[in-house]
């Protein structure tokens, strides 16, 4: 199933792509995307409804961040290997966690704001895990049943506030409209291989990214088992688990987004996502 949401910021309703791909209403049988209405089991009954039957979502409607109520967004850094070597930090021995704000999360195609007096914002393709039911001290077979889909991740990341400001890497990584999510949230059945999936991003129609999710030096149910080691992992709870090489960051000269830009980014069978950059408050 491909979930998504839709409608103004702050209002949204949840949809579904019906089996012949018409975009569907779902607020008549879920309030939203979000807490329990994700736990695998209400998803997959969703998926034995109807859809056709349901009201259809409006053309051009905006989409909105594809899970809502998100209350742990945790990422991963330095999880593949080109990645971490273009950054020049060393392989870690266990996966690096850092948290970005919840309040960053935003719709993926809205437009991308730089901090003001940003200088070095740039951009990272991720594959994102939605924790569908409450996870902790998982095995991978527990941390396989605790997910409620995937979807695509822009982990925006201002460098000067991540690495030059001291401390943890969280100033660079929760300002606002640093955390696209989707378009949609696409459900386990769908992805045969997890870590089988392609990465991309463009920049102004130039490619940036290309990563595979093979290349992972923690693989996806290892690294939300782990998370799940140290706090509790809840329905609605994020884990964005790390980007491929191309970044700003890494290249010579370095490269960083400006006013009127456009990245595009997507992963196979998840979607796509296009964001305009225009200076922020
Ligand atoms: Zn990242």
């Amino acid at each position: 199933m491909k979930l998504f949401r839709y409608g103004p910021p702050g209002a949204e309703r949840p949809g579904i792509v019906a089996p012949d791909g018409s975009r569907r209403d779902l607020s008549g049988l879920i309030g939203d995307l979000s807490g329990a209405a994700l736990h695998p089991d209400r998803l997959h009954a969703l998926g034995q409804t109807d859809l056709l039957a349901l009201p259809a979502v409006p053309e051009g409607a905006r989409l909105g961040p594809c899970v809502a109520g998100v209350r742990n967004f945790i990422a991963v850094g330095l999880n593949y290997a080109d990645h971490a070597a273009e950054s020049g930090m060393p392989l870690p021995d266990e996966p690096v966690l850092f948290n970005k704000a919840p309040s960053c999360i935003v719709g993926p195609n809205d437009d991308l704001e730089l901090p003001r007096g940003s200088t070095r914002t740039d951009w990272e393709v991720e594959l994102a895990v939605v924790i569908g039911r409450d996870a902790y001290r998982a095995d991978l077979t527990t941390a396989r049943a605790a997910i409620a889909g995937y979807c695509v991740c822009h982990d925006v990341s201002e460098r000067d506030y991540q690495m030059e400001r001291s401390g943890q890497w969280m100033k660079g990584k929760g300002c606002p409209t640093f955390g696209p999510l989707g378009p949609y949230l696409v459900t386990p059945e769908e992805i045969a291989d997890v870590q089988a999936l392609d990465l991309w991003l463009d920049v102004n129609g130039e490619r940036m990214q290309t990563g595979h999710t093979s290349s992972m030096v923690f693989g996806v149910m290892e690294l939300v088992a782990y998370a799940s080691q140290f706090m509790r992992l809840e329905a609605g709870d994020v884990i964005t688990t790390g980007t491929p090489p191309g970044v700003g960051l890494g290249r010579t000269p370095p490269r960083y987004l400006k006013a009127g830009d456009i990245v595009e980014l997507g992963i196979s069978g998840l979607g796509a996502q296009s964001q305009r950059v225009v200076a922020g408050p």
